[in-house]
């Protein structure tokens, strides 16, 4: 674990505060298929803007609700694009999103959205961040976004309650597996006190994201675990469409089966593809010292973290098969 840590931009965030300030209402569009950093990490920025009398509204981008959420204090001020009407709004508060092509039917129904017209507030820690915004505060070292809004609410002199606390919380322990990925630091770990002392509670956090699921992901986990196979250094399962509606499940609930897969030993990386319209959705892992999965995400137009990043993978099986082939001897590789 490492103790250094990332410092904030302090002109940045003054600089986003004054955009804030000045708008009318800002949206903030998570990514598409949200996990409780990205989530959550809105839903603090609205709850502690509010208390400066500035309204943010935070949007689900592709219009899908994770079950396991729902717990998040606020997440009934939530829409959902697609079914929710969108308000007016003159700047876009973004978090949590690498990249515009993140968030979903918000931008493929029309990418005039975030091309710049409405200004952008870009807030963020993956390493493959293309910095698209008007202001920019992208710290590839933070173990999550949550731990970014954290220090910025408090800069911007919002007091941290009880739901801010939970919500930032919730995300910190999303993105670190509880304090666990070495992703984490000890500034993290200070974080993640100081919230608890502000009157967040882990129980309900721990048991959300990882303890308490549905029937349907054990059904779920054990035919993805029944389909498991090793192509070179990589350990990998596909889920498709017909065995989430066999088992009545949802796809969000595969989330954490990509982090039991990794570790698995004479395995360098671990990949769990998601069957859709397009081809695959496709999750990485990789454990420390091992290959860096956001590289590889990056070279097929995904992105992410050194440790965990994801793909969208365009084609048919063959493209399927090139794809696994070319991980599996890169893992083999890197160990
Ligand atoms: P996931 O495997 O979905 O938990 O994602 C792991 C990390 O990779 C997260 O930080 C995601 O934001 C990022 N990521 C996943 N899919 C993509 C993608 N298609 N493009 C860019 N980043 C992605
Ligand atoms: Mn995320
Ligand atoms: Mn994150």
């Amino acid at each position: 674990m490492s103790s250094s840590s990332w410092q904030l931009d302090h002109e940045a965030a003054a600089e986003a505060l004054n955009r804030l300030r000045s708008a009318q209402l800002v949206l903030t569009p998570t990514h598409q298929t949200v996990d409780a950093d990205g989530l959550a990490s809105a839903i603090a920025l609205r709850l502690g803007l509010r208390q400066l009398d500035i309204e943010l509204v935070p949007v689900l981008s592709d219009g899908q609700m994770p079950h396991s959420l729902r717990f998040l204090p606020g997440i009934d001020e939530v829409l959902a694009y697609g079914r929710d009407s969108l308000p007016d709004y003159d700047l876009l508060c973004l978090v949590d999103c690498s990249d515009r092509r993140r968030l979903g039917s918000f931008y493929t129904d029309d990418p005039e959205r975030v091309s710049g017209n409405v200004p952008i507030v870009n807030i963020d820690h993956h390493v493959t961040n293309d910095l698209f915004g008007q202001v920019n505060i992208v710290e590839p070292t933070a173990a999550s976004a949550s731990e970014i809004v954290a220090q910025l609410l408090a800069e911007w002199g919002v007091e941290i309650d009880r739901d801010i606390a939970q919500c930032l919380l919730a995300g910190i322990y999303g993105d670190t597996l509880g304090l666990r990925t070495d992703s984490t630091t000890s500034r993290t770990m200070r974080t993640a006190a100081d919230l608890v002392d502000a009157g967040a509670d882990p129980v309900p956090i721990v048991d959300a994201l990882f303890r308490v699921k549905p029937r349907s992901t054990v059904c779920l986990w054990e035919k993805a675990l029944r389909n498991v196979q090793y192509t070179g250094g990589l350990i990998w399962t596909e889920l498709t469409k017909d065995t989430l509606d066999r088992c009545g499940a949802n796809a969000s609930e595969a989330e954490g089966l990509v982090n039991f897969l990794v570790g698995t030993q004479g395995a360098g990386a671990a990949a769990l593809l998601y069957a859709n319209d397009k081809g695959w959705r496709v999750s990485m892992r990789s454990l420390p010292g091992a290959v860096d999965v956001a590289r590889i995400a990056a070279e097929f137009g995904g992105g992410g973290h050194p440790r965990a990043a994801g793909v969208q993978i365009e084609g048919g099986e063959d493209e399927k098969r090139a794809f696994v082939e070319q991980v599996g001897s890169l893992a083999a590789e890197h160990g």
